[in-house]
């Protein structure tokens, strides 16, 4: 990090290990040009999570095989191109009771980023290829196959049919017996929203290469900043002040085992507003995550941990090494707007992470 001035920092663009792209058959072909290039424009190196569809007709077809991951990186990369985006961004599978290790070992082949398990109905696109059963036997073998390739696994931690406040914590018995049985797995603990997580994975990883992603966005919500406000509703859902106080003391504090996501998940207006379904996720896409990250650390009088949290420790995770790219960041207020769909059509827009509140920093373009 160089500080030219008071107001004026050039960074190392951060790196995005989770971050939700949708699909052209789930938002549109021109909402989804918008997101590919607000979730990835400031990053060196972006995730693309697994679950959504690319084909209308077969909703319940996620992203789990080569094929699927060949094709969806080759549209996210053609979007790209389309704006000169210089991120680079790699997909996941998603890891369901269908998988096998032959798939596996086909996906690694192709370059997949890793795996991601989804307990069965705790969040979006979770209702099919879900996981149900944690220790059935084929997807332990498949967890094997993982350890074995050095691939890593991104887990959702939430205990299905749990009460909402309790279903992190009562995850913690999973992570602890996929440790104890694969010791070298390299699993990722995805968006801790409990303080108590924090405390699990900081003894765990002393022993196992576990990881535990913060996504900034918790260092801002509490839980009542959901209740009656459809557009800040994610899962897991955020918890009590104490828990976003733990969060910004992990995250700033530096230690290996936390690293930076946004879990950027965008939800069409009409879609978070008028569906029956739940839309949970929040839309923030790099010009809003990393200035708001940013100001949270200069808060806290840690800014030389800033590129710790975001570049350090995702790529030695990960085991990425940054291209040395920058971006410079300005101190200058600005309010985060809704962003329009192109059309201007207002139940086809994206609501952003921080909507008509005021952020201190913006990067230069
Ligand atoms: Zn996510």
């Amino acid at each position: 990090m160089k500080k030219i001035d008071n107001d004026t920092y050039e960074i190392l663009a951060p790196i995005d290990p989770h971050s939700h792209f949708r699909s052209p058959a789930q938002i549109g072909d021109a909402v989804f040009n918008v997101v590919v290039d607000e979730n990835s424009r400031h990053y060196d190196v972006v995730y693309a999570e697994p679950n959504t569809f690319l084909d209308q007709s077969d909703l319940k077809h996620h992203i789990e095989h080569a094929d699927d991951v060949l094709k969806y990186r080759t549209l996210l990369q053609e979007r790209q191109k389309g704006f000169g985006g210089r991120a680079s961004i790699r997909v996941l599978a998603k890891l369901t009771h269908n998988t096998t290790p032959e798939m596996i070992r086909a996906l690694v082949q192709l370059g997949v980023a890793g795996m991601k398990i989804y307990p069965e109905n705790v969040t979006t696109g979770s209702s099919h290829g879900g996981i149900s059963d944690f220790f059935h036997r084929l997807l332990l073998e498949c967890l094997r196959t993982c350890e074995e390739l050095g691939l890593p696994v991104q887990v959702h931690p939430e205990y299905p049919g749990e009460f909402s406040m309790r279903k992190e914590f009562l995850f913690h018995r999973v992570i602890g017996t996929y440790c104890a049985l694969f010791p070298k797995l390299r699993l990722f603990v995805e968006h801790i929203t409990d303080r108590r997580t924090l405390d699990l994975i900081q003894v765990l990883s002393k022993k196992y290469p576990v990881h535990g992603t913060i996504a900034s966005h918790y260092f801002d919500l509490t839980l009542d900043d959901v209740l009656g406000r459809v557009d800040n509703h994610c899962r897991p859902n955020p918890k009590e002040p104490e828990d976003r106080e733990a969060l910004i003391l992990a995250a700033t504090g530096g230690e290996s085992c936390f690293l930076y996501i946004t879990d950027s998940a965008p939800h069409l207006w009409k879609n978070k507003h008028l569906s029956d379904d739940e839309c949970a996720g929040v839309f923030n896409p790099s010009r809003i995550a990393i200035p708001w990250t940013f100001e949270i650390f200069e808060k806290r009088n840690a800014l030389h941990m800033f590129e710790r949290f975001t570049v350090d420790n995702p790529s030695k995770a990960y085991g990425l090494t940054h291209s040395g790219r920058e971006i410079r960041l300005i101190r200058k207020r600005w309010t985060v707007e809704r962003l329009a769909d192109p059309t201007g059509d207002k139940e086809r827009s994206l609501t952003p992470f921080r909507f008509r509140k005021d952020l201190e920093w913006q990067i230069a373009e």
